[in-house]
Protein backbone atom coordinates (compact mmCIF):
# COMPACT_ATOMS: atom_id res chain seq x y z
CA UNK A 1 0.00 0.00 0.00
CA UNK A 2 1.67 3.70 -0.84
CA UNK A 3 0.95 6.28 1.12
CA UNK A 4 1.00 10.00 -0.02
CA UNK A 5 3.41 12.59 1.54
CA UNK A 6 1.75 15.49 3.33
CA UNK A 7 3.82 17.86 1.20
CA UNK A 8 4.07 17.02 -2.89
CA UNK A 9 7.13 19.46 -3.02
CA UNK A 10 10.20 17.31 -4.64
CA UNK A 11 12.55 17.69 -1.79
CA UNK A 12 10.07 16.73 1.04
CA UNK A 13 10.22 13.02 0.68
CA UNK A 14 13.82 12.65 1.76
CA UNK A 15 12.31 13.67 5.04
CA UNK A 16 13.92 11.30 7.80
CA UNK A 17 10.83 9.17 8.47
CA UNK A 18 10.41 8.68 4.68
CA UNK A 19 14.06 6.99 4.43
CA UNK A 20 16.32 7.62 1.98
CA UNK A 21 15.73 5.17 -0.72
CA UNK A 22 13.98 6.73 -4.07
CA UNK A 23 12.90 4.84 -6.81
CA UNK A 24 12.69 7.30 -10.07
CA UNK A 25 10.06 5.56 -12.22
CA UNK A 26 10.92 6.87 -16.16
CA UNK A 27 8.57 6.84 -18.52
CA UNK A 28 8.79 7.06 -22.60
CA UNK A 29 5.37 8.17 -24.04
CA UNK A 30 3.34 5.18 -21.80
CA UNK A 31 6.20 2.99 -21.67
CA UNK A 32 7.62 2.03 -18.18
CA UNK A 33 11.75 1.59 -17.70
CA UNK A 34 11.98 -2.02 -16.91
CA UNK A 35 14.98 -4.20 -16.36
CA UNK A 36 15.15 -6.22 -19.36
CA UNK A 37 13.27 -9.22 -17.83
CA UNK A 38 10.40 -7.21 -17.08
CA UNK A 39 10.03 -8.46 -13.19
CA UNK A 40 11.51 -5.30 -11.95
CA UNK A 41 10.88 -1.01 -12.11
CA UNK A 42 14.88 -0.29 -13.63
CA UNK A 43 15.22 3.40 -11.55
CA UNK A 44 17.64 5.19 -13.13
CA UNK A 45 19.03 7.52 -10.64
CA UNK A 46 19.14 8.22 -6.91
CA UNK A 47 19.67 11.88 -7.37
CA UNK A 48 17.36 14.05 -6.03
CA UNK A 49 14.30 14.93 -8.22
CA UNK A 50 13.93 18.27 -9.98
CA UNK A 51 10.93 20.24 -10.22
CA UNK A 52 9.47 18.91 -13.34
CA UNK A 53 9.56 15.37 -11.73
CA UNK A 54 6.32 14.02 -9.41
CA UNK A 55 5.86 12.43 -6.35
CA UNK A 56 4.33 9.00 -6.53
CA UNK A 57 4.27 8.10 -2.75
CA UNK A 58 6.11 6.20 -0.64
CA UNK A 59 6.47 2.87 1.36
CA UNK A 60 8.34 1.25 3.80
CA UNK A 61 11.23 0.56 1.29
CA UNK A 62 11.27 3.20 -0.88
CA UNK A 63 9.85 6.80 -1.70
CA UNK A 64 8.92 7.45 -5.57
CA UNK A 65 9.27 9.43 -7.57
CA UNK A 66 8.32 9.70 -11.66
CA UNK A 67 9.21 11.67 -14.78
CA UNK A 68 8.40 11.22 -18.80
CA UNK A 69 11.96 10.77 -20.54
CA UNK A 70 12.52 12.45 -24.21
CA UNK A 71 11.22 10.43 -26.89
CA UNK A 72 15.26 9.85 -28.45
CA UNK A 73 15.63 8.34 -24.95
CA UNK A 74 17.18 4.83 -24.98
CA UNK A 75 17.03 2.25 -22.42
CA UNK A 76 20.43 1.72 -21.08
CA UNK A 77 22.55 -1.71 -20.90
CA UNK A 78 20.29 -4.34 -19.16
CA UNK A 79 16.56 -2.38 -19.32
CA UNK A 80 13.76 -2.21 -21.76
CA UNK A 81 10.99 0.17 -22.16
CA UNK A 82 7.49 -1.90 -21.70
CA UNK A 83 3.69 -0.86 -22.17
CA UNK A 84 2.51 -1.12 -18.47
CA UNK A 85 -0.30 -3.72 -19.96
CA UNK A 86 1.66 -5.77 -20.88
CA UNK A 87 3.33 -6.04 -17.75
CA UNK A 88 0.55 -7.00 -15.55
CA UNK A 89 1.32 -10.66 -14.33
CA UNK A 90 5.22 -10.45 -15.16
CA UNK A 91 5.87 -6.79 -12.95
CA UNK A 92 5.15 -7.36 -9.23
CA UNK A 93 1.27 -6.43 -8.50
CA UNK A 94 2.53 -3.82 -5.70
CA UNK A 95 5.35 -2.12 -8.52
CA UNK A 96 2.21 -2.72 -11.21
CA UNK A 97 -0.09 -0.32 -8.48
CA UNK A 98 3.06 2.21 -8.11
CA UNK A 99 3.62 2.37 -11.92
CA UNK A 100 0.15 2.79 -12.43
CA UNK A 101 -0.32 5.31 -10.49
CA UNK A 102 2.69 7.44 -11.52
CA UNK A 103 1.14 6.88 -15.27
CA UNK A 104 -1.80 8.57 -14.33
CA UNK A 105 -0.09 11.58 -12.15
CA UNK A 106 2.06 11.83 -15.17
CA UNK A 107 -1.02 11.94 -17.86
CA UNK A 108 -2.82 14.46 -15.34
CA UNK A 109 -0.30 17.05 -15.15
CA UNK A 110 0.45 16.92 -18.91
CA UNK A 111 -2.97 17.49 -19.69
CA UNK A 112 -3.78 20.66 -17.10
CA UNK A 113 -0.70 22.43 -17.96
CA UNK A 114 -3.28 25.20 -18.99
CA UNK A 115 -6.71 26.74 -16.75
CA UNK A 116 -9.54 25.30 -18.51
CA UNK A 117 -11.30 28.66 -17.72
CA UNK A 118 -9.40 31.51 -18.62
CA UNK A 119 -5.91 29.24 -19.96
CA UNK A 120 -3.98 31.10 -17.76
CA UNK A 121 -0.76 28.52 -17.05
CA UNK A 122 -1.34 26.35 -14.14
CA UNK A 123 1.26 25.85 -11.19
CA UNK A 124 1.48 22.59 -9.05
CA UNK A 125 0.20 23.07 -4.98
CA UNK A 126 2.48 21.74 -2.55
CA UNK A 127 -0.40 20.95 -0.11
CA UNK A 128 -2.48 18.56 -2.28
CA UNK A 129 -1.87 16.61 -5.38
CA UNK A 130 -4.06 19.34 -7.48
CA UNK A 131 -2.68 22.39 -10.71
CA UNK A 132 -4.10 25.55 -9.50
CA UNK A 133 -4.99 28.84 -11.36
CA UNK A 134 -2.80 31.72 -10.23
CA UNK A 135 -5.30 34.34 -11.75
CA UNK A 136 -8.68 32.42 -11.39
CA UNK A 137 -8.15 29.96 -8.75
CA UNK A 138 -9.62 26.57 -10.61
CA UNK A 139 -8.24 23.90 -9.19
CA UNK A 140 -7.91 20.93 -11.62
CA UNK A 141 -7.35 17.11 -9.07
CA UNK A 142 -6.20 13.84 -11.24
CA UNK A 143 -9.21 12.40 -13.15
CA UNK A 144 -10.79 9.09 -11.83
CA UNK A 145 -13.38 7.45 -13.99
CA UNK A 146 -15.62 5.02 -12.50
CA UNK A 147 -16.81 1.89 -14.39
CA UNK A 148 -18.84 -0.66 -13.51
CA UNK A 149 -18.77 -4.27 -13.62
CA UNK A 150 -21.18 -6.88 -13.42
CA UNK A 151 -21.48 -10.68 -13.80
CA UNK A 152 -25.40 -11.91 -13.84
CA UNK A 153 -26.14 -15.06 -12.29
CA UNK A 154 -29.18 -17.40 -13.15
CA UNK A 155 -28.65 -20.54 -10.94
CA UNK A 156 -25.90 -22.24 -11.80
CA UNK A 157 -24.66 -20.28 -15.00
CA UNK A 158 -23.56 -16.94 -15.36
CA UNK A 159 -24.10 -14.61 -18.41
CA UNK A 160 -21.05 -13.51 -20.53
CA UNK A 161 -20.65 -11.05 -23.74
CA UNK A 162 -18.37 -10.84 -26.38
CA UNK A 163 -17.98 -6.82 -26.65
CA UNK A 164 -17.59 -5.86 -30.63
CA UNK A 165 -14.22 -4.86 -30.18
CA UNK A 166 -12.91 -7.90 -28.15
CA UNK A 167 -10.62 -10.65 -30.09
CA UNK A 168 -12.90 -13.62 -31.41
CA UNK A 169 -14.13 -15.71 -28.96
CA UNK A 170 -13.17 -13.87 -26.03
CA UNK A 171 -15.99 -13.07 -23.43
CA UNK A 172 -16.48 -11.27 -20.47
CA UNK A 173 -18.58 -9.63 -17.60
CA UNK A 174 -20.75 -6.74 -18.98
CA UNK A 175 -18.68 -3.43 -18.17
CA UNK A 176 -19.63 0.11 -18.66
CA UNK A 177 -18.89 3.83 -17.51
CA UNK A 178 -20.94 5.47 -14.92
CA UNK A 179 -23.29 8.67 -16.21
CA UNK A 180 -22.65 12.09 -14.18
CA UNK A 181 -25.00 12.25 -11.66
CA UNK A 182 -25.34 7.93 -11.06
CA UNK A 183 -24.93 5.98 -8.29
CA UNK A 184 -22.76 2.84 -9.25
CA UNK A 185 -25.77 0.69 -8.77
CA UNK A 186 -27.87 2.90 -11.16
CA UNK A 187 -25.31 2.38 -13.95
CA UNK A 188 -25.42 -1.53 -13.33
CA UNK A 189 -28.66 -1.67 -13.82
CA UNK A 190 -29.26 0.88 -17.15
CA UNK A 191 -26.18 -0.91 -18.52
CA UNK A 192 -27.12 -4.10 -18.63
CA UNK A 193 -30.83 -3.31 -19.61
CA UNK A 194 -29.27 -1.08 -22.63
CA UNK A 195 -26.10 -3.78 -23.62
CA UNK A 196 -28.51 -7.21 -23.00
CA UNK A 197 -32.18 -6.30 -22.84
CA UNK A 198 -32.24 -7.96 -19.13
CA UNK A 199 -33.49 -6.62 -15.43
CA UNK A 200 -30.93 -7.88 -12.74
CA UNK A 201 -31.63 -7.68 -8.76
CA UNK A 202 -29.54 -8.21 -5.52
CA UNK A 203 -26.39 -6.05 -6.59
CA UNK A 204 -23.25 -7.20 -4.77
CA UNK A 205 -20.21 -5.62 -4.89
CA UNK A 206 -17.04 -8.26 -5.01
CA UNK A 207 -13.55 -5.85 -5.75
CA UNK A 208 -12.58 -2.81 -7.96
CA UNK A 209 -9.44 -2.31 -9.63
CA UNK A 210 -7.74 0.63 -11.02
CA UNK A 211 -7.31 0.52 -14.62
CA UNK A 212 -4.54 3.21 -15.55
CA UNK A 213 -5.54 3.35 -19.44
CA UNK A 214 -5.81 6.36 -19.26
CA UNK A 215 -7.55 6.74 -15.27
CA UNK A 216 -10.24 4.19 -14.94
CA UNK A 217 -11.43 2.58 -11.91
CA UNK A 218 -13.33 -0.68 -12.50
CA UNK A 219 -15.85 -1.41 -9.33
CA UNK A 220 -17.05 -5.41 -9.85
CA UNK A 221 -20.62 -6.74 -8.86
CA UNK A 222 -22.57 -9.74 -9.08
CA UNK A 223 -26.29 -9.58 -9.67
CA UNK A 224 -29.36 -11.90 -10.38
CA UNK A 225 -31.05 -12.40 -13.35
CA UNK A 226 -34.18 -11.16 -12.35
CA UNK A 227 -36.48 -10.97 -15.99
CA UNK A 228 -36.40 -10.24 -19.94
CA UNK A 229 -34.91 -11.72 -22.89
CA UNK A 230 -31.34 -11.46 -23.95
CA UNK A 231 -30.83 -9.97 -27.04
CA UNK A 232 -27.31 -8.27 -27.45
CA UNK A 233 -27.67 -4.52 -28.46
CA UNK A 234 -25.27 -5.31 -31.73
CA UNK A 235 -23.49 -1.94 -31.46
CA UNK A 236 -21.59 -2.62 -28.36
CA UNK A 237 -22.09 -6.45 -27.49
CA UNK A 238 -21.75 -9.16 -30.68
CA UNK A 239 -23.13 -11.43 -28.91
CA UNK A 240 -23.86 -13.36 -25.28
CA UNK A 241 -25.19 -16.20 -23.39
CA UNK A 242 -25.09 -18.32 -20.44
CA UNK A 243 -22.59 -20.37 -19.31
CA UNK A 244 -21.62 -22.66 -16.78
CA UNK A 245 -18.30 -24.11 -15.58
CA UNK A 246 -18.66 -27.08 -18.14
CA UNK A 247 -19.07 -24.87 -21.42
CA UNK A 248 -17.12 -21.80 -20.46
CA UNK A 249 -15.48 -19.60 -23.49
CA UNK A 250 -12.67 -18.07 -23.57
CA UNK A 251 -12.07 -15.94 -20.77
CA UNK A 252 -10.31 -12.39 -20.24
CA UNK A 253 -6.32 -12.58 -18.91
CA UNK A 254 -5.69 -13.90 -15.24
CA UNK A 255 -4.87 -10.28 -14.19
CA UNK A 256 -8.13 -8.56 -14.54
CA UNK A 257 -10.75 -7.85 -12.00
CA UNK A 258 -13.24 -9.50 -14.92
CA UNK A 259 -11.30 -13.07 -14.53
CA UNK A 260 -11.21 -12.79 -10.61
CA UNK A 261 -14.82 -12.01 -10.82
CA UNK A 262 -15.93 -14.74 -12.93
CA UNK A 263 -13.94 -17.39 -11.27
CA UNK A 264 -14.46 -16.28 -7.88
CA UNK A 265 -18.49 -16.50 -8.89
CA UNK A 266 -17.77 -19.72 -10.68
CA UNK A 267 -16.87 -21.06 -7.38
CA UNK A 268 -19.23 -20.36 -5.19
CA UNK A 269 -22.13 -21.40 -7.59
ZN1 LIG B 1 -7.95 30.38 -14.55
Amino acid sequence: MLETPANFSASTIFSPSVGTALTMLCFRDNELLVKAGGDAIYSTTSEEPQSDEIIVGYDDRSAYVTRRLVATFEAPPGARFANLRSLFGILPDDQVAIAGRALQLLEWDRTHQFCGVCATPTLREAHERARRCPKCSLSAYPRISPAMMCLVTRGSEILLARNVNFPPGRFSALAGFLEAGESVEDAIHREVREEVGIQVNDLRYVASQSWPFPHSLMIAFTAEYAGGTLTPNGHEIAEAGWFNKENLPQLPPKVSVARALIEATLARL
